[in-house]
């Protein structure tokens, strides 16, 4: 199996290359631009590699995000314990898609989308 190739900055699939030269590393040229400008105000700002600078609104964001996904899915441990039938867990899996289906979408965002 080869491994696909993704986006070294928004983790998108590339299209595989016509012709020779070095292998593409990301998806578009505005992902290129955003990956050069995060690691040249990285090395402004003295940052490792390794450290993640998010915008709080979005941590919150997604911290709620996370805490509604947890109480969902406790919901449904609890419901489905209680009855295994059919119809429970034709429910409690609406119940988790509709919790979870809010975090589609939040990577790209916390990556500095929109
Ligand atoms: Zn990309």
């Amino acid at each position: 199996m080869t491994k696909r190739k993704v986006c070294a900055w928004c983790g998108g699939p590339i299209e595989k290359s016509a012709g020779p030269g070095r292998p593409r590393q990301y998806c578009r040229r505005s992902c290129r631009q955003r990956d050069f400008e995060a690691r040249k105000r990285s090395r402004e700002l003295g940052l490792a590699e390794s450290d993640l600078i998010v915008a709080r609104k979005a941590m919150d964001g997604l911290d709620d995000l996370l805490f509604v996904l947890g109480c969902a899915i406790t919901d449904v441990q609890g419901d489905v314990a209680l009855d295994g039938s059919p119809e429970q867990l034709r429910r409690s899996l609406d119940w988790l898609l509709e919790s979870a289906r809010p975090l589609l979408g939040v990577s790209e965002r916390l990556r500095g989308g929109t």
